[in-house]
């Protein structure tokens, strides 16, 4: 197995996701980005009424990162990503008995995509951290007919469509939130908002990067 790798590697050499060049094996980034990664406090920050960390600000390599999952269908990237997130989670954020819930993507985006990139996330800590994945929430709409005005939890959150507990599914009491890139926290407040009318009793947020200045 081993010789096969390092025939794979000298076929393929392993490469940098942010700038096309040759990458440490099994590193998403050569060097010269690894060190170009801007991390985080090691403290959360309230962002929407949740409590929210992330390892890096989203920006440069970071950025390179989130896209090649999202957009390229670089899917193996969420183990390496989950893994900075793991390593630097505030204590108390990944506990025994904490369910970790995916931001849920809109119906036909998912579709398209064929994966929703918070759920590989969501699902790689759950490998390495003492948490569950719990995929229990649903992203509907936006509503059709822009000229009749948005729905009411979209003129309340900001955000297109509105967010819902998945039929059928039992709604977690401590949960942590998983999301590739947190921005104004909008997102993360409408599922908070669905998780806590549906009984949850602790929500919190953990993305892999956060939009600097926030
Ligand atoms: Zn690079």
């Amino acid at each position: 197995m081993a010789l096969l790798n390092r025939a794979l590697t000298l076929i393929a050499p392993p490469f940098c996701w942010a700038c096309g060049d040759v990458a440490p094996n099994d590193e998403p980034l050569c060097r010269s980005c690894r060190s170009g990664l801007r991390w985080l406090d090691g403290a959360p920050v309230e962002l929407a009424g949740l409590e929210t960390w992330a390892p890096v600000y989203y920006e440069g390599p970071a950025r390179a990162l989130v896209g090649a999952l999202k957009f390229r269908g670089a899917v193996g990237l969420a183990a390496p990503m989950a893994a900075q997130i793991v390593a630097g989670a505030p204590a108390g954020f990944l506990r025994g008995g904490t369910a970790l819930v995916p931001v849920p993507l809109l119906r036909a985006r998912a579709r398209r995509r064929g994966f929703n990139q918070a759920e590989r996330l969501a699902a790689a800590i759950g490998r390495r951290a003492e948490a569950r994945l719990a995929d229990c929430l649903v992203r509907r709409g936006p509503a059709s007919g822009r000229q009749v005005g948005r729905g009411r939890a979209e003129r309340l959150t900001g955000i297109a469509g509105a967010v819902d507990l998945r039929e059928g599914s039992r709604c977690p009491a401590d949960v942590v939130l998983v999301d590739d890139v947190v921005t104004t926290g909008a997102t993360l407040a409408a599922c908070a908002a669905a998780l806590r009318a549906a009984g949850a009793r602790r929500v919190a947020a953990l993305a892999y990067a956060r939009t600097p200045g926030r």
